[in-house]
């Protein structure tokens, strides 16, 4: 068995010595458990949270410990009448090759209906991120406006494309001009704009002439300092992430809060965070929807998978840089 460890707690942008690679004997299924055989291993921004120790939503990886992560692995062995042998589950095994479970938490892949990779992304964790935020804070309505940034990614490839659905103009924001040029192209976007270009500031105004009605925030930093003038009255911004903000130290500098807070009291900003699992009931919903708009392709996604778990610490280092395009996925074994 293969595993990626926490080797110690990173300042900053992490590095590859923050991982250590095992090797150890593969691990035994106990009476009620299955052992997993990991195929592929989603890589997400949550994961640089869990390698602090700060207070958090969710406890940190300890010291030593396995990464934590969402995996799509193959039942080698079954001590569990729920499961047999060769079935395909969704799982949370972590960065490892193989892995035990009890079962729970467990769900069974059709391969028939989407590539199984798809339920780390479009049609997982991330795809129902996006719609939860959506659906429940920025609520868009038919001809308004809806801008969201890491456009070309997991979430907000998404999320832009829902707000299509909805009736509304999506505005999406992704890094260099290949990503500008999917999102648009690809994805049907009606614009999309690099935040890397000189003026980016100018060119959002250009392309949000009616203001900004939703902003789904995903990273934080210039981009959100740039959407904030634009924004209209009764403007709604679900938090979803501040990816930009991830590996910063705390600083000292201007206090912006008071003219952050005077905007949400004169435009009557809604501003809400959420985590996605707080709206986990409404999950086969998101499946049956997202499911359908997948096969009559008003949904589509891209994956960026890259090879083998040694890779892994690279790639997730690359992820908070934007050096992913689409979904981060490991291909742990074959
Ligand atoms: P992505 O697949 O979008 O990958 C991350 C992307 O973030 C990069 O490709 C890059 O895109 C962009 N990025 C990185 N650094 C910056 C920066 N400094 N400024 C602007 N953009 C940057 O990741 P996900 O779709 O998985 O996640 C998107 C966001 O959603 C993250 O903030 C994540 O934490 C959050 N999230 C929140 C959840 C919740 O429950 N609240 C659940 C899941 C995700 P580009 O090159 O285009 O800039």
């Amino acid at each position: 068995n293969v595993r990626v460890t926490l080797a110690s707690r990173p300042r900053g942008l992490p590095s590859p010595e923050n991982f250590r690679t095992e090797r150890g004997p593969l691990p035994t299924a106990a009476e009620g458990e299955v052992l997993l055989q990991v195929l592929y291993l989603s890589l997400d921004p949550y994961m640089r949270g869990r390698m602090d120790d700060a207070k958090s939503y969710a406890p940190p990886v300890a010291i030593g410990g396995v990464m934590e992560g969402g995996t799509v692995a193959r039942v080698i062995r079954s001590r569990n009448s729920n499961f047999a042998p060769g079935d395909i589950v969704l799982s949370h095994s972590g960065w490892q090759t193989y892995a035990t479970s009890s079962g729970d938490g467990l769900r069974r892949l059709d391969a028939t209906q989407a590539p199984v990779t798809a339920a780390l992304g479009v049609l997982g964790m991330p795809g129902f991120t996006a719609y939860a935020g959506l659906r429940n804070i920025g609520r868009p309505k038919p001809g308004e406006t809806v801008v969201v940034a890491a456009a070309s990614g997991a979430v907000g490839s998404v999320v832009g494309q829902i707000a299509k659905i909805e009736g509304a103009r999506a505005v999406g924001i992704a890094g260099g001009p290949e990503k500008c040029a999917f999102v648009r192209d690809e994805l049907g976007f009606d614009v999309a704009i690099d935040h890397r270009a000189k003026d980016f500031n100018a060119q959002l105004a250009l392309a949000c002439p009616d203001g900004i009605d939703v902003y789904f925030e995903n990273v934080g930093g210039p981009v959100a300092e740039a959407v904030f003038p634009l924004l209209n009255d009764f403007a709604r911004i679900p938090v979803c992430g501040l990816i930009a903000h991830y590996n910063n130290e705390p600083a000292e500098g201007v206090d912006r809060l008071p003219g952050f807070m005077r905007a949400v009291l004169r435009k009557s900003l809604t501003v809400r965070g959420f985590i996605q699992r707080e709206f986990a009931d409404q999950r086969p919903d998101f499946l049956s929807e997202a499911s359908a708009w997948l096969a009559d392709g008003r949904l589509k996604f891209r994956e960026d998978i890259v090879d083998g778990l040694e890779n892994a610490p690279e790639a997730f280092i690359g992820l908070l840089q934007g050096k992913n395009f689409g979904k981060l996925i490991v291909r742990v074994s074959e």
